[in-house]
């Protein structure tokens, strides 16, 4: 059995971010870092691939290039965490122990909590999703060869990673409609489990006016649960009422439900909700004082995006490196997160909040208006600042 005295389970966006950052305090060789993908993928242009802006391959990497130089690269899925052993569990068998432990598994897509949505996925029958790999330029496919009807987008009434990019794809297509000329036999109509279109008021205001102006149907509480491909049939769940509504669709996009790993809700890390529990401020987990954790899969009660991780990484490293040395943890995360609301091809509402739900704006103008600035910074800027800043323990 392997011992290291830094174990990060998981090498997505912040398991990466933390070992960049680790290794300008730590010795490299310290540190084991736990991840079965070879590639790894930048998750925020999926909106612009699923629009047809960028082909899916410009979010890929391998991961080899980012792991920091003396780290070590454990090939394989974590399938059990025993904490009050220091233990990690890998799937061939093997297990490692350690002093500190990071947790960064990212959230899972529980793709069959929706009857119907593989099957439908696996036919070429207007059925996409942006929210993997595999499935995000069925997206675009979809869009492009719309020849009016009914374009439907949902998302789920969980916790979702992007809160906004569900309504994002149906901006972009409105807009290619239009340039299309489709628009005008076309309905639009985003259906949300949630009680409305953001959860800050200043942002949501604007993006109301944008489906508005835009003509998109809105409804909210209401929960896709069944996909019947073949009579391109959509049916929703009012979670007001229980009722169930069936809608015809030319074309879906879906977001599907999201929960915590398994392998997470199945261990003793879990709060009762299966996201990791950690202090909301230190990011230290509330039993286990040698574990911490970030990104999708931790109990934040903050919207989960990779920005949030860029100011999460740096609060577990500066108290993990304090709790290695005996001191007090100082450093302290505030709830920032960021979601770039693409809102067509050249426009963008960049929202940027904490946990009070208050605008924590970078930029000194309003940034719930619409700008081509904002969307040229999202498509062009935040990718090159994503490889070759925050992954390398740059910023
Ligand atoms: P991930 O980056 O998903 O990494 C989790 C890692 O854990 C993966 O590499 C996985 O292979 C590994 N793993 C899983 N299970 C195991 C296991 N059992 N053992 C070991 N390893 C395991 N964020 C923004 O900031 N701005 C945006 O505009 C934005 N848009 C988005 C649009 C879409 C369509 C999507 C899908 C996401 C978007 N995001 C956006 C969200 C952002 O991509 C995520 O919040 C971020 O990647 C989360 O990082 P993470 O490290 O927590 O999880």
């Amino acid at each position: 059995q392997r011992h290291y005295p830094v174990v990060i389970a998981g090498g997505g966006t912040a398991g990466l971010t933390v070992a960049a950052q680790l290794v300008n305090v730590l010795d490299p060789s310290r540190i084991a870092l736990i991840e079965p993908n070879d590639r790894h993928f930048y998750q925020p242009l999926w909106t612009l691939v699923g629009g047809g802006v960028f082909p899916k391959e410009e979010s890929m990497r391998d991961e080899a290039e980012f792991i920091p130089a003396g780290v070590t690269w454990i090939q394989e899925y974590v399938s059990a965490f025993d904490p009050d052993q220091n233990r990690v569990a890998l799937k061939n068998g093997d297990a490692l122990t350690y002093d500190y432990l990071v947790v960064a598994l990212g959230i899972q897509i529980d793709w069959d909590k929706i009857k119907g949505l593989r099957e439908a996925l696996a036919e070429r029958n207007g059925v996409c999703s942006n929210y993997s790999y595999e499935t995000v330029d069925r997206t675009w496919e979809n869009i492009r060869s719309f020849r009016g009807g009914v374009a439907v987008f949902t998302q789920p009434s969980t916790p979702i990673k992007c809160g906004g990019a569900p309504q994002k794809i149906a901006y972009l297509a409105d807009d290619h409609f239009r340039r299309a000329g489709v628009r005008s036999r076309s309905a639009i109509k985003f259906f949300s489990g949630t009680g409305g279109i953001f959860s800050v008021k200043k942002y949501a205001d604007a993006l109301t006016a944008v489906c508005r102006r835009k003509g998109i149907e809105t409804h909210f509480q209401h929960e896709l649960v069944e996909i019947n491909h073949r009579q391109k049939e959509a049916v929703f769940q009012s979670l007001a009422s229980g009722e169930r509504v069936s809608v015809r669709y030319d074309m879906i996009h879906v977001t599907p439900p999201m929960s915590s790993p398994d392998v997470i809700k199945q261990s003793k890390l879990a709060a009762s909700t299966g996201w990791v529990e950690v202090d909301q401020f230190s990011l230290q987990h509330v039993r286990y004082s040698n574990v911490f954790a970030l990104g999708d899969c931790s109990n934040l009660p903050t919207s989960k995006t990779g920005a949030a991780i860029r100011k999460q990484a740096p609060v577990v490293v500066e108290n993990l490196v304090a709790a290695m040395e005996g001191r007090p943890l100082e450093s302290v995360y505030d709830g920032y997160t960021s979601c770039p609301l693409v809102t067509g091809y050249g426009s963008l509402i960049l929202a940027e909040f904490d946990y009070q739900l208050m605008p924590k704006e970078s930029f000194p103008f309003d940034q719930s208006r619409e700008r081509y600035s904002m969307y040229a910074l999202k498509a062009y800027g935040l990718p090159a600042m994503y490889w070759n800043g925050m992954l390398r323990g740059r910023m």
